[in-house]
Protein backbone atom coordinates (compact mmCIF):
# COMPACT_ATOMS: atom_id res chain seq x y z
CA UNK A 1 0.00 0.00 0.00
CA UNK A 2 1.30 3.27 -0.85
CA UNK A 3 0.63 6.38 1.55
CA UNK A 4 1.13 9.86 1.19
CA UNK A 5 1.41 12.55 3.95
CA UNK A 6 -0.61 15.38 4.87
CA UNK A 7 0.64 18.44 6.67
CA UNK A 8 -0.42 21.47 8.00
CA UNK A 9 2.13 23.94 9.61
CA UNK A 10 1.34 26.58 12.26
CA UNK A 11 4.49 29.46 12.38
CA UNK A 12 5.16 31.22 15.62
CA UNK A 13 7.12 34.19 14.19
CA UNK A 14 8.48 37.20 16.64
CA UNK A 15 7.64 40.77 15.78
CA UNK A 16 10.60 43.00 15.79
CA UNK A 17 8.66 45.59 17.50
CA UNK A 18 10.95 47.57 20.20
CA UNK A 19 8.06 47.13 23.20
CA UNK A 20 5.87 43.62 23.68
CA UNK A 21 2.59 43.30 23.00
CA UNK A 22 0.82 44.82 25.88
CA UNK A 23 3.11 46.74 27.73
CA UNK A 24 6.16 48.91 27.35
CA UNK A 25 8.43 46.89 28.89
CA UNK A 26 11.41 45.90 26.45
CA UNK A 27 11.41 42.73 24.15
CA UNK A 28 15.02 42.71 23.51
CA UNK A 29 17.08 39.50 23.43
CA UNK A 30 19.12 38.19 26.35
CA UNK A 31 18.15 40.48 28.90
CA UNK A 32 19.00 39.38 33.00
CA UNK A 33 15.91 37.60 33.67
CA UNK A 34 12.76 39.07 34.72
CA UNK A 35 14.64 42.76 34.00
CA UNK A 36 12.57 43.20 30.58
CA UNK A 37 8.98 43.02 32.90
CA UNK A 38 6.50 45.16 33.81
CA UNK A 39 3.40 45.33 36.25
CA UNK A 40 1.19 44.17 32.63
CA UNK A 41 3.54 41.55 31.76
CA UNK A 42 3.44 39.74 35.79
CA UNK A 43 -0.47 39.87 35.04
CA UNK A 44 -0.51 41.93 38.61
CA UNK A 45 -4.50 42.16 39.56
CA UNK A 46 -5.31 45.77 38.70
CA UNK A 47 -3.61 46.86 35.29
CA UNK A 48 -4.55 46.76 32.17
CA UNK A 49 -3.22 46.35 28.73
CA UNK A 50 -2.53 48.73 26.14
CA UNK A 51 -1.89 47.61 22.49
CA UNK A 52 1.04 47.95 20.43
CA UNK A 53 -0.04 49.29 16.87
CA UNK A 54 3.82 48.88 15.57
CA UNK A 55 2.67 45.00 15.88
CA UNK A 56 -0.36 45.31 14.06
CA UNK A 57 1.32 47.02 11.13
CA UNK A 58 4.10 44.35 10.87
CA UNK A 59 0.98 41.29 10.78
CA UNK A 60 -0.62 43.27 8.00
CA UNK A 61 2.69 43.89 6.02
CA UNK A 62 2.91 40.10 6.06
CA UNK A 63 -0.82 39.74 4.93
CA UNK A 64 -0.62 42.48 1.94
CA UNK A 65 2.96 40.49 1.14
CA UNK A 66 0.90 36.68 0.33
CA UNK A 67 -1.83 38.46 -1.05
CA UNK A 68 -4.49 38.10 2.13
CA UNK A 69 -7.33 39.69 3.28
CA UNK A 70 -7.06 42.52 6.14
CA UNK A 71 -9.76 42.26 8.71
CA UNK A 72 -9.28 46.01 9.48
CA UNK A 73 -11.64 45.27 12.66
CA UNK A 74 -10.08 42.36 14.53
CA UNK A 75 -10.09 41.28 18.65
CA UNK A 76 -8.58 39.72 20.69
CA UNK A 77 -9.84 36.86 22.73
CA UNK A 78 -9.03 35.22 26.17
CA UNK A 79 -7.50 31.65 26.00
CA UNK A 80 -7.41 30.03 29.49
CA UNK A 81 -4.90 27.79 30.89
CA UNK A 82 -2.81 27.67 33.74
CA UNK A 83 0.74 27.59 33.55
CA UNK A 84 3.66 28.82 36.03
CA UNK A 85 4.95 30.96 33.54
CA UNK A 86 1.71 32.14 32.34
CA UNK A 87 0.57 34.65 35.34
CA UNK A 88 -1.99 35.82 34.13
CA UNK A 89 -3.93 32.58 33.61
CA UNK A 90 -4.76 33.06 29.82
CA UNK A 91 -2.90 33.75 27.14
CA UNK A 92 -4.19 36.61 24.77
CA UNK A 93 -5.04 35.88 21.59
CA UNK A 94 -7.08 36.50 18.20
CA UNK A 95 -9.25 33.36 17.99
CA UNK A 96 -12.79 34.99 16.15
CA UNK A 97 -11.28 37.75 14.10
CA UNK A 98 -7.87 37.41 13.17
CA UNK A 99 -5.96 40.26 11.71
CA UNK A 100 -4.50 38.36 8.50
CA UNK A 101 -7.18 36.09 6.61
CA UNK A 102 -5.93 33.98 3.55
CA UNK A 103 -3.37 34.24 1.06
CA UNK A 104 -0.85 31.77 0.06
CA UNK A 105 2.86 31.51 -0.28
CA UNK A 106 4.62 29.87 -2.98
CA UNK A 107 7.44 27.23 -2.69
CA UNK A 108 9.94 25.66 -4.91
CA UNK A 109 10.95 22.57 -4.41
CA UNK A 110 13.72 20.70 -6.86
CA UNK A 111 12.53 23.67 -9.17
CA UNK A 112 8.88 22.40 -8.95
CA UNK A 113 6.49 25.30 -7.58
CA UNK A 114 3.58 24.62 -5.60
CA UNK A 115 1.37 26.92 -3.96
CA UNK A 116 0.82 26.59 -0.14
CA UNK A 117 -2.59 28.50 0.81
CA UNK A 118 -3.06 30.02 4.32
CA UNK A 119 -5.72 30.05 6.22
CA UNK A 120 -4.74 32.47 8.85
CA UNK A 121 -2.48 34.80 10.49
CA UNK A 122 -3.05 36.69 14.15
CA UNK A 123 -1.55 38.18 17.08
CA UNK A 124 -1.40 36.70 20.25
CA UNK A 125 1.28 37.08 23.29
CA UNK A 126 4.13 34.63 24.23
CA UNK A 127 4.78 32.96 27.36
CA UNK A 128 7.53 33.46 30.19
CA UNK A 129 9.73 30.80 29.98
CA UNK A 130 10.21 27.81 32.85
CA UNK A 131 13.60 27.14 33.31
CA UNK A 132 14.08 23.38 34.90
CA UNK A 133 18.14 22.92 34.46
CA UNK A 134 19.12 25.81 36.50
CA UNK A 135 19.01 24.68 40.08
CA UNK A 136 18.68 21.31 41.34
CA UNK A 137 15.67 21.73 43.37
CA UNK A 138 13.71 24.28 41.99
CA UNK A 139 11.78 25.78 38.70
CA UNK A 140 12.70 28.93 37.89
CA UNK A 141 10.24 31.24 35.75
CA UNK A 142 11.84 33.83 33.42
CA UNK A 143 9.05 36.50 32.33
CA UNK A 144 11.20 38.61 30.08
CA UNK A 145 9.35 36.95 27.21
CA UNK A 146 5.75 36.92 28.52
CA UNK A 147 3.95 39.46 26.34
CA UNK A 148 5.80 39.43 23.42
CA UNK A 149 4.21 39.84 20.19
CA UNK A 150 3.72 36.67 18.11
CA UNK A 151 2.66 36.17 14.95
CA UNK A 152 1.30 33.03 14.39
CA UNK A 153 0.82 31.74 10.33
CA UNK A 154 -1.39 28.68 10.14
CA UNK A 155 -1.49 26.70 6.51
CA UNK A 156 -3.95 24.86 5.42
CA UNK A 157 -3.09 21.03 5.16
CA UNK A 158 -1.55 21.30 1.81
CA UNK A 159 1.98 20.32 2.54
CA UNK A 160 3.09 17.09 1.17
CA UNK A 161 6.33 15.86 2.37
CA UNK A 162 8.89 17.18 5.00
CA UNK A 163 11.07 18.38 2.65
CA UNK A 164 7.89 20.67 1.05
CA UNK A 165 7.35 21.73 5.02
CA UNK A 166 11.23 22.69 4.99
CA UNK A 167 10.94 24.89 1.94
CA UNK A 168 7.51 26.45 3.28
CA UNK A 169 9.54 27.49 6.25
CA UNK A 170 12.28 28.81 4.30
CA UNK A 171 9.66 31.01 1.93
CA UNK A 172 8.23 32.14 5.29
CA UNK A 173 11.76 33.08 7.00
CA UNK A 174 12.45 35.18 3.65
CA UNK A 175 9.24 37.28 3.49
CA UNK A 176 9.44 38.19 7.51
CA UNK A 177 12.79 39.25 7.35
CA UNK A 178 12.89 40.95 4.09
CA UNK A 179 9.69 42.80 5.38
CA UNK A 180 11.37 43.33 8.36
CA UNK A 181 8.63 41.67 10.21
CA UNK A 182 10.92 39.49 12.54
CA UNK A 183 14.98 39.26 12.97
CA UNK A 184 14.16 35.55 12.53
CA UNK A 185 16.51 34.44 14.10
CA UNK A 186 15.64 30.83 14.87
CA UNK A 187 18.65 29.66 17.56
CA UNK A 188 16.92 32.47 19.56
CA UNK A 189 13.46 31.63 19.08
CA UNK A 190 12.03 34.43 16.83
CA UNK A 191 10.50 31.64 14.73
CA UNK A 192 9.49 27.97 15.73
CA UNK A 193 6.47 25.86 14.29
CA UNK A 194 4.15 23.35 14.89
CA UNK A 195 3.99 20.47 12.45
CA UNK A 196 0.72 18.72 12.20
CA UNK A 197 0.82 15.24 10.72
CA UNK A 198 -1.23 12.74 9.15
CA UNK A 199 -1.10 10.14 6.12
CA UNK A 200 -4.17 8.83 4.18
CA UNK A 201 -4.01 6.23 1.45
CA UNK A 202 -2.29 7.93 -1.51
CA UNK A 203 -5.46 9.21 -4.14
CA UNK A 204 -7.57 9.62 -1.11
CA UNK A 205 -9.34 12.83 -0.28
CA UNK A 206 -10.11 12.33 3.20
CA UNK A 207 -7.84 13.67 5.86
CA UNK A 208 -6.17 10.44 8.35
CA UNK A 209 -5.97 11.48 11.97
CA UNK A 210 -3.38 13.67 12.84
CA UNK A 211 -0.82 14.77 15.59
CA UNK A 212 0.90 17.67 16.35
CA UNK A 213 4.58 18.01 17.00
CA UNK A 214 5.35 20.92 19.02
CA UNK A 215 7.85 23.84 19.18
CA UNK A 216 10.36 22.61 16.20
CA UNK A 217 13.01 25.29 16.09
CA UNK A 218 15.23 24.38 13.23
CA UNK A 219 15.02 23.71 9.56
CA UNK A 220 16.87 20.30 10.39
CA UNK A 221 14.77 19.45 12.86
CA UNK A 222 11.58 20.34 11.11
CA UNK A 223 12.54 17.94 8.38
CA UNK A 224 13.74 15.12 10.56
CA UNK A 225 11.03 15.47 13.05
CA UNK A 226 8.16 15.20 10.16
CA UNK A 227 10.29 11.99 8.66
CA UNK A 228 10.15 10.46 12.26
CA UNK A 229 6.40 10.94 12.69
CA UNK A 230 5.56 9.96 8.62
CA UNK A 231 7.78 6.74 8.98
CA UNK A 232 6.02 6.33 12.63
CA UNK A 233 2.55 6.52 11.43
CA UNK A 234 2.52 4.00 8.72
CA UNK A 235 3.70 1.55 10.82
CA UNK A 236 0.58 2.14 13.25
CA UNK A 237 -1.64 1.70 10.57
CA UNK A 238 0.26 -1.48 8.63
CA UNK A 239 0.26 -2.92 11.73
CA UNK A 240 -3.54 -2.53 12.08
CA UNK A 241 -3.74 0.09 14.82
CA UNK A 242 -4.88 3.46 15.26
CA UNK A 243 -3.91 6.98 15.23
CA UNK A 244 -4.36 8.65 18.42
CA UNK A 245 -5.05 12.06 17.98
CA UNK A 246 -2.00 13.41 20.26
CA UNK A 247 0.79 16.34 21.10
CA UNK A 248 4.20 15.17 20.37
CA UNK A 249 7.71 16.73 21.43
CA UNK A 250 10.66 16.17 19.17
CA UNK A 251 14.17 14.82 20.66
CA UNK A 252 16.38 15.48 18.87
CA UNK A 253 19.82 14.04 20.21
CA UNK A 254 17.01 10.69 20.10
CA UNK A 255 15.98 11.46 16.45
CA UNK A 256 12.65 10.59 17.69
CA UNK A 257 8.70 12.24 18.65
CA UNK A 258 7.14 11.52 21.48
CA UNK A 259 3.61 11.46 22.94
CA UNK A 260 2.88 14.76 25.11
CA UNK A 261 -0.68 14.71 25.62
CA UNK A 262 -3.72 13.00 24.03
CA UNK A 263 -6.91 14.44 23.56
CA UNK A 264 -8.41 13.48 26.80
CA UNK A 265 -5.86 15.58 28.46
CA UNK A 266 -6.49 18.58 26.02
CA UNK A 267 -7.27 21.87 28.04
CA UNK A 268 -10.48 23.46 27.72
CA UNK A 269 -9.48 26.60 26.90
CA UNK A 270 -13.06 28.68 27.55
CA UNK A 271 -11.69 31.52 24.41
CA UNK A 272 -14.27 34.47 25.10
CA UNK A 273 -13.45 37.82 23.76
CA UNK A 274 -11.18 39.56 25.93
CA UNK A 275 -13.18 42.40 28.16
CA UNK A 276 -10.09 44.91 28.93
CA UNK A 277 -9.11 45.59 25.36
CA UNK A 278 -11.88 47.22 22.44
CA UNK A 279 -11.96 46.08 19.04
CA UNK A 280 -9.20 47.19 17.05
CA UNK A 281 -9.99 49.08 14.25
CA UNK A 282 -7.41 50.05 11.33
CA UNK A 283 -8.03 52.75 9.15
CA UNK A 284 -7.71 52.89 5.12
CA UNK A 285 -4.98 55.95 6.18
CA UNK A 286 -3.08 53.19 8.34
CA UNK A 287 -3.36 50.92 5.31
CA UNK A 288 -2.31 53.23 2.77
CA UNK A 289 0.59 54.47 4.89
CA UNK A 290 1.97 51.03 5.20
CA UNK A 291 1.84 50.35 1.31
CA UNK A 292 3.56 53.50 0.56
CA UNK A 293 6.31 51.78 3.16
CA UNK A 294 6.32 48.36 1.35
CA UNK A 295 9.88 47.21 1.57
CA UNK A 296 11.28 45.97 -1.85
CA UNK A 297 10.81 41.86 -1.39
CA UNK A 298 12.90 38.94 -3.33
CA UNK A 299 11.43 38.58 -5.96
CA UNK A 300 11.64 42.08 -7.14
CA UNK A 301 15.02 42.61 -5.87
CA UNK A 302 16.27 39.75 -7.81
CA UNK A 303 14.94 41.29 -11.19
CA UNK A 304 16.42 44.80 -10.41
CA UNK A 305 19.51 43.31 -9.29
CA UNK A 306 19.11 41.38 -12.96
CA UNK A 307 18.16 44.05 -15.43
CA UNK A 308 19.70 47.05 -13.39
CA UNK A 309 22.79 45.97 -12.33
CA UNK A 310 23.80 43.04 -14.66
CA UNK A 311 24.42 40.66 -11.90
CA UNK A 312 24.53 37.04 -12.81
CA UNK A 313 21.58 34.90 -12.21
CA UNK A 314 23.34 32.70 -9.61
CA UNK A 315 24.92 36.22 -7.96
CA UNK A 316 21.43 37.96 -8.43
CA UNK A 317 19.15 34.83 -6.69
CA UNK A 318 21.89 34.51 -3.38
CA UNK A 319 21.95 38.03 -2.91
CA UNK A 320 18.39 38.55 -3.12
CA UNK A 321 17.13 36.01 -1.20
CA UNK A 322 19.15 35.92 1.69
CA UNK A 323 18.47 39.41 3.99
CA UNK A 324 21.84 40.01 5.33
CA UNK A 325 23.67 39.43 2.49
CA UNK A 326 21.19 41.64 0.63
CA UNK A 327 21.64 44.60 3.31
CA UNK A 328 25.60 44.44 2.84
CA UNK A 329 25.26 44.58 -0.79
CA UNK A 330 23.07 47.33 -0.79
CA UNK A 331 25.43 49.13 1.22
CA UNK A 332 28.41 48.37 -0.80
CA UNK A 333 25.58 49.88 -3.62
CA UNK A 334 25.52 53.52 -1.64
CA UNK A 335 28.87 53.99 -1.08
CA UNK A 336 29.68 53.79 -4.64
CA UNK A 337 31.24 49.98 -5.21
CA UNK A 338 31.49 48.17 -8.01
CA UNK A 339 28.18 46.10 -8.58
CA UNK A 340 28.93 43.12 -10.30
CA UNK A 341 32.44 42.90 -8.24
CA UNK A 342 30.74 43.50 -4.98
CA UNK A 343 28.17 40.69 -6.24
CA UNK A 344 31.32 38.16 -6.72
CA UNK A 345 32.84 38.72 -3.59
CA UNK A 346 29.99 38.65 -1.44
CA UNK A 347 28.73 35.23 -3.10
CA UNK A 348 32.11 34.16 -3.50
CA UNK A 349 34.84 34.53 -1.17
CA UNK A 350 33.09 36.44 1.62
CA UNK A 351 29.85 33.18 1.68
CA UNK A 352 32.90 30.85 1.32
CA UNK A 353 34.31 32.19 4.56
CA UNK A 354 31.11 32.38 6.30
CA UNK A 355 29.96 29.22 5.10
CA UNK A 356 32.51 26.87 6.21
CA UNK A 357 31.54 28.20 10.15
CA UNK A 358 28.11 28.05 9.45
CA UNK A 359 27.54 31.97 10.37
CA UNK A 360 25.75 35.03 9.36
CA UNK A 361 27.54 37.44 8.23
CA UNK A 362 26.34 40.06 10.72
CA UNK A 363 27.99 37.29 13.57
CA UNK A 364 31.36 38.03 12.07
CA UNK A 365 33.91 40.60 11.84
CA UNK A 366 32.87 41.22 8.40
CA UNK A 367 30.84 44.45 7.81
CA UNK A 368 29.88 46.56 4.77
CA UNK A 369 32.40 49.43 5.66
CA UNK A 370 35.63 47.06 6.05
CA UNK A 371 33.99 45.09 2.67
CA UNK A 372 34.17 48.27 0.61
CA UNK A 373 37.81 49.04 1.67
CA UNK A 374 38.68 45.71 0.44
CA UNK A 375 37.01 46.39 -2.93
CA UNK A 376 38.57 49.41 -3.77
CA UNK A 377 41.89 48.11 -3.25
CA UNK A 378 40.76 45.51 -5.63
CA UNK A 379 39.26 48.11 -7.98
CA UNK A 380 42.23 51.12 -7.97
CA UNK A 381 44.39 48.35 -8.73
CA UNK A 382 46.45 48.24 -4.96
CA UNK A 383 46.20 44.55 -4.62
CA UNK A 384 44.84 42.13 -7.34
CA UNK A 385 42.35 39.93 -6.63
CA UNK A 386 44.87 37.11 -5.47
CA UNK A 387 46.31 39.01 -2.94
CA UNK A 388 43.11 40.08 -2.07
CA UNK A 389 41.77 36.43 -0.78
CA UNK A 390 44.54 36.71 1.51
CA UNK A 391 43.40 39.95 2.80
CA UNK A 392 40.04 38.81 3.52
CA UNK A 393 41.04 35.89 5.28
CA UNK A 394 43.22 37.97 7.53
CA UNK A 395 40.06 40.78 7.93
CA UNK A 396 37.73 37.81 8.08
CA UNK A 397 39.69 36.08 11.14
CA UNK A 398 40.76 39.18 13.00
CA UNK A 399 38.70 42.21 12.14
CA UNK A 400 41.34 44.27 10.97
CA UNK A 401 40.82 46.89 7.89
CA UNK A 402 41.82 45.94 4.79
CA UNK A 403 44.06 48.94 4.46
CA UNK A 404 46.29 47.97 7.89
CA UNK A 405 46.55 44.57 6.64
CA UNK A 406 47.76 45.31 3.32
CA UNK A 407 50.25 48.19 4.81
CA UNK A 408 51.72 46.03 7.60
CA UNK A 409 51.99 42.74 5.63
CA UNK A 410 53.50 44.98 2.36
CA UNK A 411 51.19 43.46 0.48
CA UNK A 412 50.82 46.27 -2.53
CA UNK A 413 50.52 45.70 -5.64
CA UNK A 414 53.76 46.72 -8.15
CA UNK A 415 52.30 48.72 -10.62
CA UNK A 416 55.50 50.58 -11.23
CA UNK A 417 56.53 50.05 -15.04
CA UNK A 418 60.11 50.04 -14.37
CA UNK A 419 60.65 47.97 -11.26
CA UNK A 420 58.83 45.61 -13.07
CA UNK A 421 60.34 45.82 -16.38
CA UNK A 422 64.13 44.91 -14.54
CA UNK A 423 62.55 42.13 -12.86
CA UNK A 424 61.02 40.61 -16.07
CA UNK A 425 63.83 41.54 -17.86
CA UNK A 426 65.81 39.37 -15.15
CA UNK A 427 63.87 36.49 -15.78
CA UNK A 428 64.15 36.72 -19.28
CA UNK A 429 67.55 36.59 -19.28
CA UNK A 430 67.96 33.94 -16.91
CA UNK A 431 65.39 31.69 -19.09
CA UNK A 432 67.24 31.70 -22.83
CA UNK A 433 66.11 28.06 -23.62
CA UNK A 434 62.55 28.53 -22.78
CA UNK A 435 62.73 32.14 -24.49
CA UNK A 436 63.67 30.13 -27.90
CA UNK A 437 61.13 27.85 -27.55
CA UNK A 438 58.73 29.87 -26.88
CA UNK A 439 59.95 32.42 -30.30
CA UNK A 440 59.69 29.35 -32.06
CA UNK A 441 55.97 28.46 -31.40
CA UNK A 442 55.68 27.01 -28.38
CA UNK A 443 53.04 29.84 -27.02
CA UNK A 444 52.31 27.54 -23.98
CA UNK A 445 55.56 28.98 -22.33
CA UNK A 446 53.91 32.28 -22.31
CA UNK A 447 52.58 30.97 -18.92
CA UNK A 448 55.64 29.87 -17.62
CA UNK A 449 57.10 33.68 -17.67
CA UNK A 450 53.85 35.03 -16.00
CA UNK A 451 54.67 32.02 -13.25
CA UNK A 452 58.30 32.74 -12.66
CA UNK A 453 57.43 36.92 -12.40
CA UNK A 454 54.39 36.08 -9.99
CA UNK A 455 57.02 33.85 -8.31
CA UNK A 456 59.78 37.03 -8.32
CA UNK A 457 56.99 39.38 -7.19
CA UNK A 458 55.53 37.49 -4.76
CA UNK A 459 52.20 37.33 -6.07
CA UNK A 460 51.89 41.41 -5.96
CA UNK A 461 52.95 42.15 -9.48
CA UNK A 462 50.14 43.85 -11.25
CA UNK A 463 48.47 40.78 -14.05
CA UNK A 464 48.17 43.25 -16.56
CA UNK A 465 51.40 45.27 -16.53
CA UNK A 466 53.19 41.57 -16.53
CA UNK A 467 51.36 40.51 -19.61
CA UNK A 468 51.99 43.50 -21.41
CA UNK A 469 55.55 43.74 -20.65
CA UNK A 470 56.56 40.57 -20.77
CA UNK A 471 55.07 39.97 -24.81
CA UNK A 472 57.07 43.49 -25.66
CA UNK A 473 60.49 41.76 -24.11
CA UNK A 474 59.31 38.42 -25.77
CA UNK A 475 58.88 40.25 -29.06
CA UNK A 476 62.05 41.30 -29.38
P1 LIG B 1 -5.83 23.34 16.32
O1 LIG B 1 -6.22 24.74 16.56
O2 LIG B 1 -6.49 22.34 17.15
O3 LIG B 1 -4.34 23.13 16.34
P2 LIG B 1 -6.58 23.68 13.52
O4 LIG B 1 -7.81 23.11 12.91
O5 LIG B 1 -6.51 25.14 13.70
O6 LIG B 1 -6.32 22.92 14.85
O7 LIG B 1 -5.37 23.22 12.61
C1 LIG B 1 -4.09 23.48 12.93
C2 LIG B 1 -3.20 23.03 11.80
O8 LIG B 1 -3.37 21.64 11.55
C3 LIG B 1 -3.45 23.70 10.46
O9 LIG B 1 -2.20 24.09 9.91
C4 LIG B 1 -4.11 22.63 9.60
O10 LIG B 1 -3.75 22.78 8.27
C5 LIG B 1 -3.50 21.38 10.17
N1 LIG B 1 -4.34 20.18 10.02
C6 LIG B 1 -5.64 20.04 10.34
N2 LIG B 1 -6.04 18.78 10.10
C7 LIG B 1 -4.98 18.09 9.63
C8 LIG B 1 -4.75 16.73 9.21
N3 LIG B 1 -5.71 15.82 9.26
N4 LIG B 1 -3.52 16.40 8.81
C9 LIG B 1 -2.52 17.30 8.78
N5 LIG B 1 -2.68 18.58 9.16
C10 LIG B 1 -3.88 18.98 9.58
MG1 LIG C 1 -2.55 23.74 17.01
Amino acid sequence: MTWEAVIGLEAHVQLSTKTKLFSRASTSFGADPNTNVNLVDCGLPGVLPTVNREAFYKAIRFGLAIDATINQTSHFDRKNYFYPDLPKGYQITQMERPIVLGGFVEINVDGIKKIINITRAHLEEDAGKSIHDADPNNSLIDLNRAGTPLLEIVSEPEISSAKEAVAYMKALHQLITFLDVSDGNMSQGSMRCDANVSIRKAGSQELGTRTEIKNINSFRFIEKAINFEIKRQIRVLESGDKIIQETRLYDSVKDETRPMRTKEFANDYRYFPEPDLLPIVISNEEIEEIKNNFPELPKHKKIRYLNDLQLSENDAEILSSTKSLSVIFEELLNTGNNAVLAARWLVGDVSALLNKDQIEIEESKLDAKLISELLKNIENNTISGKIAKEVLEECYQTGASPNSVIESKGLKQITNTNELQSILQDIVNANPEQVNQFKSGKDKLFGYFVGQAMKATQGKGNPELINKILRELLAK
